[in-house]
């Protein structure tokens, strides 16, 4: 692909890849700016044209125009030579199209019983994915102090900011990261190594029940059928809604006073993610089983 697609170039990547950076005129002003690079491996290419097609990187620009960065912060996906990562550093995001690959292997043929649909299970880890490394960008730019694990703030953060979107989203959000947790918990084949304990990460099965946890706390109406049907045990959920209050407290305390509040709630009021029913286009070679 020789084309370069430039609408409103308000950042220069100075880089061999060929490389579309969009900033769209709802965005204008944002502090955010996104660039699709083309992938280098042709197996991705379906994927950026998708994305692309979505129109995903600036729905994500716009969601977090809300937020007074310091510094531009770039968000771009790009291939990463094999690992499905996504990371944070020097004023940028990366998301791979590896780990994107990695979401689109696992979505499930038809909605799951806990009501996850194939688009949620791509969607919502996804965008969790792109909040947690929005978290760790505000920390680091906005100079946040973290107590506890900067890993599971993160997490928290993004959960966070989740559940304040309208509660149908935040239901497929935060079910779509569960259903990606716990693929990956189904996908372990012996007990884990006593060194996976060692990251910085919370394990899979942690992350887990933590979103679940979150959840419950801020809404229990809507997230108490994951207690009832036992995806949450009763002993954790009792004080899940403390969990929740605390990281609202600190969220609210700590970042609170670099949001714009009529941007934010313009944000939170508006509706990002595809049609429930919205067919994930099959996944080249795949052989989908789930
Ligand atoms: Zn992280």
């Amino acid at each position: 692909m020789k084309a370069v697609l430039v609408l409103v170039i308000t950042w220069t990547v100075l880089v061999s890849e060929i490389v579309t950076t969009v900033q769209t005129a709802s965005a204008r002003g944002s502090r955010v700016s996104v660039t699709y690079v083309a992938p280098k491996d042709a197996a991705h290419q379906p994927i950026y044209e998708h994305l692309k097609e979505l129109r995903f990187l600036e729905k994500l620009q716009e969601f977090l125009s809300p937020f007074q960065l310091p510094r531009i912060l770039l968000v771009k996906v790009e291939g990463c030579d094999g690992n499905p990562d996504a990371s944070y550093e020097n004023d940028m995001i990366v998301v791979c199209y590896e780990y994107i690959d990695q979401l689109w292997k696992a979505i499930p043929l038809k909605t799951t019983p806990a009501g996850v649909t194939a688009v949620d299970a791509l969607v919502g880890p996804l965008f969790d994915t792109c909040l947690h490394e929005f978290a760790h960008a505000m920390f680091d730019m906005l100079q946040v102090p973290v107590l506890g694990r900067e890993e599971d703030a993160a997490d928290q953060v993004s959960a966070y900011i989740m559940l304040h979107l309208g509660k149908i989203e935040a239901r497929r959000l935060i079910g779509g990261t569960a259903y990606a947790y716990k693929i990956e918990v189904d996908a372990a084949t012996a007990p884990p190594a006593l060194k996976q304990f060692a990251d910085a990460h919370g394990t899979p099965a942690q992350r887990f029940y933590n979103l679940l946890c979150i959840a419950y706390g801020a809404d229990a109406q809507l997230f108490g059928d994951m207690v009832e049907k036992g995806h949450l045990p009763k002993d954790r959920a009792e004080d899940c809604k403390d969990e929740y209050q605390q990281v609202a407290y600190a969220y609210e305390k700590l970042v609170g006073q670099h949001i714009d509040p009529i941007l934010a709630k313009m944000a939170l009021d508006k509706n990002w993610l595809p049609d429930a029913k919205w067919r994930v286009p099959r996944r080249p070679g795949s052989v989908q089983t789930k």
